[in-house]
């Protein structure tokens, strides 16, 4: 683990600055310049600069599975007892399905006063077809991979986070003969490290691309009728990450929250412009390693896993969305219907994958259980980019929430690490 920059203050200048200064001053330069680029009618030029966004988000996804694989199983073998590995594992789960609960309901509770479909203009839209939902046992055979390879080759996260489980268990149980595997998984761990690291680097280009983009195509005219279903959205996304996770760092983990949350500023400003958690993984299990003080034993697990099943961002928005398409629609619920969309949206998130608009898709899944138009779709669709960025954001501050408290409860947070402000490393 490496803490701390040394050259940080050293070097002056942009390559100097924090990296979370430099995204954080690329988000308002790019958001700046998009606006310009859409008021003066240069929306062609916004698309051209989403380049070299596309070239960053793609560089991060080379890194997923080869980084998930690589530091899970290294993970695995650093820890030689096996119970800790299965408390580690049920108390993810159980943190991810609380949370989710948590998001879920404040999702409902604001959409049912700020009532973001009253007064909607429909105009013409037609329905998508619905999602047919895969059964649980269809789900969980599906996590055991026919081939790891083919795993791999299709990103399957869930088959390679299995495969990576067993087979570092596979080289502790092995002993003596399989140690050499060992050294030869933390030496890969540490190359796949630094790889990510140099990616990192280039963040604030590819957040200035992304933001320019969105801003410079998404003008006024598109966002102003939808205006409230994304202040919705965004009041529970703000609400959720600073009440839920915050007080959950606060009151059980005992850490200073504002740490947390400067410590994961690079992966959710990531999230916030790639709108694809997977993609941003990389991001945030550097952040949490090193801004945050994570052993690599949870986070190596934590994150992979959270990045797939924990949405609690995306299950709040399925809830406001389904919400908005009855008002929209004038629909009235009963109070089935809300525990009905609290189930399902519950169920859609957990199934949704962490890639740009899966959330919109998996809405149909929603709308069909209460027999909400599928039309509501189509109508969301136009400003789902916009919402997906909160969404996103959320769900890796809570992947990154869950990582903090499971290692702060498995005495795997160094909290000198934690304490410290700090940001990750510009290596290039
Ligand atoms: N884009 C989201 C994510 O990657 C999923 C969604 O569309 O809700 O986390």
């Amino acid at each position: 683990m490496t803490p701390k920059n040394e050259t940080r203050w050293s070097v002056g200048g942009w390559r100097g600055l924090l990296l979370w200064k430099k995204i954080a001053f690329a988000l308002a330069l790019g958001a700046t310049l998009g606006i310009f680029l859409n008021m003066s009618g240069n929306q062609a030029i916004a698309e051209s600069i989403k380049l070299i966004g596309t070239a960053f988000i793609a560089a991060i996804k080379m890194l997923i599975v080869p980084l998930v694989f690589i530091s899970l199983v290294s993970g695995m073998t650093s820890v030689s007892d096996m119970a800790r590995m299965g408390r580690i594992g049920i108390k993810t789960i159980a943190f991810y399905l609380g949370t989710t609960a948590f998001a879920i309901t404040i999702g409902v509770g604001i959409a049912v006063i700020v009532q973001p479909g009253v007064g909607i203009e429909l105009g013409q839209v037609t329905a998508p077809e619905a999602r047919e939902a895969p059964s649980l046992i269809q789900t969980l055979i599906g996590i055991i991979p026919n081939n790891p390879v083919a795993a791999a080759a299709d990103g399957n996260i869930l088959q390679i986070i299995f495969f990576a489980i067993l087979f570092g268990l596979a080289i502790n149980l092995a002993g003596e003969p399989a140690k050499p595997l060992r050294n030869i998984f933390d030496a890969l761990n540490a190359a796949i490290l630094k790889l990510t690291e140099i990616v990192i680097a280039f963040a604030p280009y590819g957040v200035f691309a992304l933001i320019a983009w969105v801003a410079g195509t998404y003008g006024l005219d598109v966002l102003l009728p939808l205006g409230k279903i994304i202040f919705a959205l965004y009041l529970g996304c703000v609400i959720h990450g600073l009440v839920v996770y915050g007080g959950l760092i606060t009151l059980v983990a005992k850490l200073n929250p504002l740490r947390f949350f400067q410590g994961i500023f690079e992966p959710q400003m990531v999230a916030f412009t790639s709108t694809s958690s997977s993609g941003t993984l990389p991001v945030t299990m550097t952040a949490v390693q090193q801004n945050l003080g994570v052993g690599r034993s949870v986070s190596s697990f934590t994150l992979p896993l959270g990045a797939t099943i924990n949405m609690d961002g995306t299950c709040m928005y399925q809830g406001v969305a389904a919400i908005f398409v009855a008002q929209a629609f004038g629909v009235d619920l009963s109070t089935t219907d809300y525990l009905t969309i609290i189930l399902t949206s519950t169920l859609a998130s957990i199934g949704t994958a962490g890639v740009p608009g899966a959330g919109l898709v998996m809405l149909s899944l929603v709308l069909t259980s209460v027999g909400l138009p599928l039309e509501g779709v189509a109508v969301i669709a136009g400003i789902d980019r916009i919402l997906d960025m909160a969404r996103t954001a959320l769900n890796v501050t809570g992947d990154a929430a869950c990582t903090v408290l499971v290692a702060k409860s498995e005495d795997d947070l160094d909290e000198d690490v934690y304490n410290i402000p700090h940001c990750l490393k510009t290596p290039v």
